[in-house]
């Protein structure tokens, strides 16, 4: 009687630690390529497109009153906003998609302060930063708007007189939930609705 072993791969030269181990399980890098693929390949163009919007939202260099002192600090070191690839506050709505509206609207302001949000390409969003943004707040009387979502559509309003900076954080978290999840900007759900 002959003594037939079959031959394992091993004795065939191949000598890669799957084949000398083969009760062990996948490696590290099998697993970080399996977790890849779920990752990338499974996601939709949608899904990439809206967190690279997420990630990358630049504010207008815009502040009206108060609240606008509260709204440059969210770029100190202290609430560090470049955590979330917005630092780049910039000077050209052109170059902006995020208006943050950071204190009272008075009338005379609010024909520039249109003029900018037209002036900033799509998509882009509102945040209506205090009282008086929102709603004119303290304000009541004839020479101020009573809430900015007259004049333009508004994504995100944050309470407060002032929002401390921690506020206008949690704004922007949130707004930055609405667009991972696929809620369309607040002009556009003004235009299916007008
Ligand atoms: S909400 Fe308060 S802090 Fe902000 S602009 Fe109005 S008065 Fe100033």
């Amino acid at each position: 009687m002959s003594d037939v072993r079959p031959k394992r791969l091993a004795d065939y030269g191949l000598s890669s630690e799957r084949v000398l181990m083969t009760g062990k399980g996948p490696g590290v890098f099998e697993q970080e390529v399996e977790r890849l693929e779920e990752r990338l390949l499974l996601t939709t163009l949608e899904k990439a497109v809206a967190w690279s919007q997420a990630r990358s939202m630049w504010p207008d260099t815009f502040g009206l009153a108060c609240c606008a002192i509260e709204m440059m600090s969210i770029v100190s070191a202290r609430y560090d906003i470049a955590r979330f690839g917005m630092e780049a506050f910039r000077a050209s709505p052109r170059q902006a998609d995020l208006l943050i509206v950071s204190g009272r609207v008075a009338h005379k302001m609010a024909a520039p302060l249109r003029q900018i949000y037209d002036q900033m390409l799509e998509p882009k969003w509102v945040i209506a930063m205090g009282a008086c943004a929102s709603s004119g707040g303290m304000f009541n009387n004839y020479a101020v708007l009573q809430g900015v979502d007259r004049i333009v559509p508004v994504d995100i309003h944050v309470p407060g007189c002032p929002p401390r900076p921690e506020a206008l954080m949690e704004g922007i978290v949130r707004l930055h939930e609405k667009v991972l999840a696929g809620v369309p900007p607040a002009y556009e759900i003004r235009r299916v609705a007008s």
